[in-house]
């Protein structure tokens, strides 16, 4: 079988985590079996689909190294083609127009509440003659199309996931709404599950890989298919993703879209590598920290959990810190430039920044945790509370004093490593104290606080400013 999958989001918000760990499921199930991975685009509610959502679904799947084939299909544009579809359920006698008002249904449904019933329609109009079908023409009202779902039916698939699935017709609601309402002689907007199976049928789409919220869909799903004579395709439902407190993950948690995750400072080799195992147990002798394109060649969904997956931030944070101690440093130096400019920093040099990223690198989780640490290196720093402190002790501004003084006779503007460390050897000896007052006292006036890397080498790169004079006569 030629394996076509698809991701078929709504452009009626960002990409979402739960959507784009879907894309990699597909894609990497693509992958795996030499197939095609296709983008539908889901555009039918046109009051809440945009164009900035479209852009941004795009950006991240791209952002994740999730490239699709094919050009996307946009579902608004086949609205002939499911209207056609609706026409032949209707002339194979498997739809009829039903034109119970929003009122009466909404009594039945109290009716069914009060009788402590699930809610569900009860095919009033199923067989309505000619006769009573004028009648309502006759008084204006204006049918929804509904597809025929037999009580009596049981509905069954083997779930590459959850295996095998069994669903009885019973519990689908009753006659299912496939075309809003719209004047009698004409056929409405067609709905969800009517427009998906028209559209992975005309795709070709072999497998639908999906979260478990469509599993219902999936049963009314296979209906219509057998209903139009359509090969069904294989059906996989991937588990949701849960936060910390068991919940579904939603806008409450704050971060859910992947530009935002982006925006934080996470990594996109970080977040597809940690979004994969949101599901995906890794086999044994296989490493968790693995790059997609590594790992497609034994995704297998014989490995996907069925139970939910929870989201964690610390195994996330602890993969994208990995990940930015592993990289190259003109790799991160790439990643913080853009970050720096817009902080209106600029880089002495290529080697210079070379250097600093190779100072702060180690201790960074997110990329923008080089931001923080790097403000000192441009801007002067605000003082702590730790370096107010350090700054209060007698000796510090003698300490001060001396390696300013030394620093104005010195021929060179810029301080090297050895001169940094013999000034510093000198400050000890001269004003009799021990190196480690020097040393805080140094890095108070020079960053503001007593925590930093290497101040050494925190301090040539700073001297590159002619920065380091300044900020160490503000103390004495
Ligand atoms: N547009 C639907 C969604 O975003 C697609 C569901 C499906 O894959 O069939 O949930």
């Amino acid at each position: 079988m030629t394996v076509r999958v698809r991701l078929a989001p709504s452009p009626t918000g960002t990409l979402h985590l739960g959507t784009a760990r879907t894309a990699l499921f597909n894609w990497l199930f693509a992958k795996k079996e030499g197939g095609s991975f296709l983008l539908r685009i889901e555009d039918t509610d046109t009051e809440r689909s945009k164009e900035e959502y479209l852009k941004n679904i795009y950006d991240g799947l791209q952002w994740l190294g999730i490239n699709w084939d094919e050009s996307p299909i946009i579902q608004s544009e086949r609205i002939n083609e499911h209207k056609q579809i609706i026409k032949t359920l209707l002339d194979k006698g498997l739809a009829y127009k039903c034109y119970a008002s929003e009122a009466e249904l909404d009594e039945m449904r109290e009716t069914q509440k009060r009788n402590g019933l699930a809610p569900k329609y009860d095919n009033r109009h199923r067989n309505l003659t000619p006769e009573q079908e004028s009648e309502f023409i006759k008084i204006g009202r204006e049918p929804v199309i509904r597809f025929k779902i037999s009580d009596e039916r049981l509905i069954s698939w083997t779930d590459l996931i959850r295996g095998k699935m069994t669903w009885s017709g019973k519990d689908l609601g009753g006659d299912m709404v496939i075309a809003r309402r719209a004047s009698a002689n004409s056929i409405g907007d067609p709905l969800y599950n009517l427009v998906v199976v028209a559209d992975d049928s005309a795709m070709k789409i072999s497998h639908v890989i999906r979260g478990e919220d469509h599993i219902a869909n999936t049963a009314k799903q296979i209906l219509l298919y057998e209903a139009l004579d359509l090969n069904i395709p294989v059906f996989a439902h991937t588990p949701l993703i849960l936060n910390s407190e068991g919940k579904k993950l939603s806008k409450r948690d704050g971060v859910t879209s992947i530009s935002e995750f982006k925006k934080m400072g996470y990594t996109s080799e970080a977040m597809a590598n940690y979004m994969t195992l949101l599901g995906w147990s890794v086999p044994e002798g296989i490493n968790e920290r693995f790059k997609i394109s590594e790992i497609s060649t034994i995704f297998s969904f014989k490995k996907v959990n069925k139970a939910s997956a929870k989201f964690d931030w610390d195994k996330l944070n602890w993969l994208n810190s990995q990940i930015i101690h592993e990289m190259p440093a003109e790799t991160l130096l790439e990643n913080l430039d853009p970050l720096f400019k817009e902080n209106g920093w600029h880089l002495p040099s290529q080697e210079w920044g070379i250097h600093l990223v190779g100072l702060i690198g180690p201790s960074m989780i997110l990329i923008n945790d080089g931001v923080d640490q790097a403000k000192p290196f441009f801007e002067e720093p605000e003082l702590s509370n730790d370096g107010k402190k350090q700054l209060k002790i007698k000796e510090a501004a003698v300490i001060l004093k001396f390696i300013l003084e030394k620093l104005e006779n010195s021929d060179s503007a810029f301080i090297s490593k050895e001169a940094a460390l013999d000034l510093i050897n000198q400050a000890t000896k001269n004003c009799e104290v021990k190196k480690g007052l020097v040393m805080k006292s140094l890095r108070a006036a020079l960053f503001g606080t007593l925590n930093g890397p290497d101040l050494i080498q925190s301090w040539v790169l700073l001297s590159r400013f002619r920065k380091d004079r300044d900020r160490i006569r503000r103390f004495i």
